[in-house]
């Protein structure tokens, strides 16, 4: 890739710089963005990943045990055994290819969810704003930035209102820099020293900024240092680390039990190389060293079906907490609700109510007085003062409708200040006209600690401040306040009667906001948020979301407590949380304030019957986590703004807000919920539970089957009877036939009674709830099936191929019928069903098929060294292993007979 080259960029002043780019202050067009991406590249730092399909492919065979087999085989062509040698390696290029096909598919998508949260940059194109992947920024792109957004790419500064950016990743100083759109002299300033510049990777902590990219990808600072950087992991989920390690144990058992058979084997006269290779070919079946990459394909699989529900896991771990979460700490605005805002209400310092009719980004509809005297400039000016005070835009779109096209209102930017230019325009106030008016000179952005935003505007030689925020906070920046023409003193009496109407506006499930303005003088420095003038206050409905309210029943089905955290007014905060169900009887609130006051051991004591904290802060979110996690709770928690990533971070499973989270925080989530909606995290609780499931279903499976073939291996060496498998059937059976159900098990749908259990504990072992009992007793019951049919044609018949043949296909068919049994651990085996899952059908399908080639195919005969059965033989092999599942029934029904008896014996006595 080549770059512009490195220039000065922070000694030359902005328009040498959007000259020497080939740049304008509209930014770039399609076309030259186009041209500039074949000439300079994508935008990305490379990171020598290699090429990871070759790589599957090789781990395929990088297995000790498959390499052990492949020399054992070369062995047997030196000695002439050439067709056995070719069966083995026929045998496992097939296992390669379907462990290929699962681990390929496996990190597509994967790959595809990472394109997903792939990060994203406000870019002018053709002389509009659009959203477009960072990775396509070119050399001469026009970016926006704001707080919490990580920036794209090497940028010279145009344009700032209040930047700070933190640099930490490139200088590891942890403190803000302050940087700015002026020209520096001095070329022997270092880099990060050049505050008039903003460098890729770094966030942007507060303020605004409008820059032209100078740099991308390689040829950026962090390129030069790319290999430092950290990428979002996807290590190793629990589950994985503890197969991992019971493999190891379960291998060195295998083996143990492997030395007997080939020991004995070798006593009773057998040939060495012949009990080698049997031994080697029941290792490689045997061993479950292949368990960590099937949970990875499950893992990935469940990963694609929660995306398809809007809940994207950036880390595959998390998919497993989920299953175990306890507690969801939800934001309120745009997750239980919709974060559309309509603006209901004002009412002005002066005690003037007007209520306002209308709906949606529309801006039609009336103002009725209500309540006190009219006071229309009075109006005018709070609806002023909020849509100058603003950073949203209210713009037309065309959308289809019934299939014609219509035009909609929308709002870019926030919802709140989407409403308030909505307002105003209703009143005749435009919102692009004012701010052209009224250009703006300085502004305190918003943040959810300060809870306000101030703007400075220049009107000729007047300077104005105008404030709008939480009522409590902008009254506490008053000391006057507006009613008529008239400006009193905001006394104690006055703010008594302003905040019980913001209590009652609250009360409604109403955003509040309150409004002031305060003239400057025209020079000199003046602290802006100080003796201002109140002007009203303005109630902002978000309703909640229909779909909330069930969303937040499952939930506690499910055994998890919901609870919401904000940031907005407790009566508001509460109000929707009764709306929603979030809030019962006998649970309460508590704000960021008495949230403060409490120590460690008295907030314990209250988290039990809390369901809503209002008014908090970032700092709070972090408290309450880490309280929550003290009393054993696995904490599902969601965050949005820049200073919510460390409670993100914190939490057990920290979700960010796709629509409006910031980079920041999705970067230090787990999960992203696309559509910002709280459904959407039940959603992936259930998905989360459902993939934790269809693990323990192919543990039980594919264990059960290895089990099986090791104790019938091990019970012929003992009764000095001849092996009852062949290295080939063994081969066959592991690697091949038992492959397809295994993976099909992994698409098992959710079990319906999913929601209904509490959730699992996190310490939970893999062979808990009775998972080693049911592995172990069926595995006993597949060898005593196995060695039975094997014995009853040994010694019908004396043939010990034919025998064998039919131990193979007891075999296979034990393990076909078992795999139906695994899809649930609390259902009866004949209530599921076949046609939840059509793919275990289309595989177990396929297994048999290939069984009976095996079996009967002359081609293939000598290689299985099969016999033609005979039509008993068959039904003797079918009836022993549908044995299998009528026995799984049985059982089933006793337990819920004994259950049954246990729970009226419980009733009678409570009776
Ligand atoms: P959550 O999303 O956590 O439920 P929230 O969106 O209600 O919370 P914040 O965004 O932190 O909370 O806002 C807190 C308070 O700040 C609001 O109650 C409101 O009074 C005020 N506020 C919100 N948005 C703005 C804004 N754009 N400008 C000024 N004040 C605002």
């Amino acid at each position: 890739m080549t770059g512009v080259g490195k220039l000065h960029w922070h000694g030359l002043d902005n328009d040498t710089v959007l000259e020497l780019l080939g740049s304008s202050w509209e930014g770039l067009t399609s076309r030259q963005c186009r041209e500039r991406l074949d000439r300079y590249g994508l935008n990305v730092l490379e990171t020598g990943d290699g090429l990871p399909v070759l790589r599957i492919l090789l781990d395929q065979f990088k297995d000790f045990m498959v390499m052990m087999l492949l020399a054992a085989t070369a062995v047997a062509a030196l000695l002439g055994e050439v067709a056995d040698a070719v069966t083995i390696v026929v045998i496992v290029v097939l296992n390669a290819v379907l462990g290929f096909v699962q681990e390929y598919r496996a990190e597509r998508s994967l790959h595809a969810l990472k394109r997903m949260t792939a990060p994203v940059a406000r870019a002018l194109r053709d002389g509009a704003e659009c959203v477009v992947p960072a990775e396509e920024l070119v050399p001469g792109d026009i970016i926006q930035l704001g707080p919490g957004d990580r920036v794209p790419a090497d940028a010279r500064i145009l344009h700032a209102r209040a930047l700070e950016v933190d640099q930490s990743l490139l200088t590891g100083e942890s403190l803000p820099v302050a940087k700015h759109a002026g020209v520096l002299p001095g070329r022997e300033l270092a880099s990060p020293d050049w505050t008039n510049m903003v460098f890729m990777g770094t966030v942007v902590t507060q303020g605004r900024a409008r820059g032209v990219v100078v740099a991308t990808g390689m040829e950026t600072e962090m390129g030069a240092i790319a290999e430092t950087i950290e990428e979002a992991g996807t290590g190793d989920t629990p589950l994985q680390r503890r197969l991992d390690h019971l493999g190891r144990y379960l291998g060195l058992a295998c083996l143990l039990v492997c030395g007997l058979v080939v020991a004995a084997g070798i006593t009773r006269g057998e040939s060495w190389f012949h009990m080698f290779l049997a031994g080697v070919s029941l290792a490689v079946a045997a061993i479950p060293e292949g368990l960590p990459a099937v949970v990875t394909v499950a893992l990935a699989l469940g990963v694609q079906r929660m995306a398809a529900r809007s809940a994207i896991v950036r880390r595959l771990p998390a998919v497993e907490t989920l299953g175990c979460a306890t507690l969801i700490c939800s934001d309120k605005t745009g997750t239980l609700t919709k974060n559309e805002m309509t603006l209901r209400e004002v009412t002005l310092a002066s005690g003037a109510r007007y209520e306002v009719s209308g709906s949606g980004y529309s801006p039609e509809g009336q103002f009725s007085l209500v309540e006190g005297a009219p006071a229309a400039p009075d109006l005018a000016l709070i609806l002023t003062a909020g849509a100058i005070c603003n950073n949203a835009r209210l713009l037309q779109e065309n959308v289809r409708q019934r299939g014609r096209i219509q035009r909609k209102w929308k709002v870019s930017g926030d919802p709140t200040e989407g409403a308030l230019l909505v307002a105003a325009a209703k009143l005749g106030l435009d919102g692009e006209t004012l701010s052209r008016c009224n250009p703006r000179v300085d502004e305190l952005p918003f943040s959810a600690e300060r809870r306000c935003m101030s703007v400075v505007v220049q009107r000729g030689a007047v300077r104005r401040a105008y404030i709008k925020g939480a009522p409590d906070t902008v009254m506490g920046m008053c000391s006057l306040a507006r009613a008529g023409d008239s400006e009193h003193r905001l006394d104690a009496g006055w703010q008594r009667r302003i905040t019980g109407q913001a209590d009652t506006m609250a009360g409604q499930a109403l955003r509040v906001l309150a409004l002031a303005y305060r003239d400057l003088p025209a020079t000199g420095e003046t602290e802006i948020e100080k003796d201002a003038v109140f002007l009203g206050i303005v109630g902002l409905l978000d309703p909640p979301r229909p779909e909330a309210v069930l969303a937040v029943s499952r939930c506690r089905q499910a055994g998890i407590r919901p609870v919401m955290i904000t940031g907005d007014h407790p009566a508001t905060a509460a109000a929707v949380a009764r709306e929603t169900g979030l809030m019962t009887p006998g649970t309460g609130v508590l704000t960021g304030a008495q949230l403060d006051a409490l120590d460690d051991p008295a907030l314990a004591r209250h988290l039990e019957h809390t369901s809503v904290y209002a008014r908090v802060s970032p700092q709070h979110k972090l408290r309450l986590i880490r309280a929550f996690r003290a009393q054993g709770h696995v904490v599902a928690m969601t965050g949005d703004g820049v200073n919510d990533a460390p409670a993100v971070k914190e939490a057990d499973i920290g979700i960010a807000m796709g629509l409006s989270g910031t980079d920041v925080t999705k970067e230090a989530s787990d999960m992203i919920l696309a559509d910002d909606n709280f459904r959407t995290i039940v959603a992936a609780v259930e998905e989360g539970r459902a993939i934790y499931d269809n693990i323990r279903k192919f543990i039980r499976y594919l264990l059960s089957c290895n089990v099986g073939e090791v104790l019938v291996m091990l019970a012929a060496v003992l009764l000095g009877w001849p092996l009852p498998l062949i290295p080939m059937q063994i081969l066959w059976v592991n690697l091949v036939t038992d492959g397809l159900p295994a993976m099909a098990l992994g698409v098992d749908p959710a079990d319906p009674d999913n929601m209904r259990r509490p959730p699992r504990r996190s310490e939970e072992g893999v062979f808990s709830r009775g998972l080693g009992i049911k592995i172990a007793v069926r595995g006993i019951m597949i060898a005593a099936a196995t060695a039975l049919t094997f014995g009853w044609c040994l010694g019908q018949t004396g043939d010990v191929a034919r025998a064998r043949t039919v131990a193979f296909v007891t075999l296979v068919f034990c393990q076909l019928f078992h795999v139906f049994e695994c899809r649930s651990e609390t259902r009866n085996v004949f209530s599921m069903g076949l046609t939840s899952n059509p793919w275990l059908v289309v595989a177990v399908t396929c297994s048999v098929a290939m069984t009976l080639v095996a079996a009967t195919h002359p081609a293939l005969q000598p290689h299985f060294q099969t016999r033609s059965l005979t039509l008993e033989e068959w039904m003797a092999a079918l009836a022993v292993s549908g044995l299998m599942l009528v026995t799984a029934a049985v059982r089933h029904l006793l337990a819920q007979v004994v259950a049954g008896i246990a729970r009226s014996g419980v009733e009678r006595h409570d009776l």
